[in-house]
């Protein structure tokens, strides 16, 4: 690939916070990310409808693609029964994790994109190695290119808050579903 000839790439995006440091970098480092939202884990609904209209507005302003997936919450609730409980980065957010990375994965193998990634990495609170490991398990599957990622690495989540603020964004306190709404993330 020439400095030039950009490589488009489809980026799971749970908001628009999490986005902006990311797509930054993949735009300064010779790709062009296309937006993939799809996130049946994010409750209650106002809520859910606040953060995909923030990300909406930030990736018209921004001049970024953006893909929309919107499934009801059944389905998720029932992949991730009987782990009410668990603690957040246990085993319900692998799975919350995998579901989502997945319908990404399906996108990009049924669609123009042989390399997909996600921007869950941007936050302290997400294991990277777990999200990579199921990104390439994935990747495998679909016949794709996973791009491996932390991006939290050399300041990334704070460069991620400092353009959330400078764009003027909402910025939510827990992570999305029900359970994590006490944990304050
Ligand atoms: S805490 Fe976050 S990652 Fe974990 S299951 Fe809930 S929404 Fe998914």
């Amino acid at each position: 690939m020439s400095k030039t000839e950009k490589k488009n790439i489809l980026v799971h995006t749970c908001c628009g916070p999490c986005c902006t440091h990311v797509f930054q970098y993949l735009a300064e480092n010779n790709f062009t990310p296309y937006g993939f939202f799809y996130n049946p884990n994010i409750h209650p609904l106002d809520e859910y409808q606040t953060r995909l209209e923030e990300l909406i507005s930030f990736a018209e302003i921004r001049g970024y693609p953006l893909i929309l997936k919107e499934d009801p919450v059944d389905t998720w609730f029932e992949q991730v029964r009987g782990l009410e409980d668990c603690p957040e980065g246990g085993k319900r957010c692998q799975i919350c994790y995998k579901i989502r990375l997945e319908e990404t994965a399906k996108y990009a193998s049924k669609s123009d994109f042989d390399t997909f990634t996600t921007v869950l990495t941007v936050s302290p609170h997400k294991n990277t190695q777990i999200i990579n490991s199921i990104g390439i398990e994935l990747a495998n599957k679909y016949s794709l290119n996973f791009l491996e990622a932390d991006f939290k690495k050399n300041n990334g989540f704070k460069k991620s808050i400092e353009l959330s603020r400078k764009y003027n964004m909402y910025r939510q306190n827990y992570c999305g579903c029900i359970y994590s709404i006490s944990s304050d993330k």
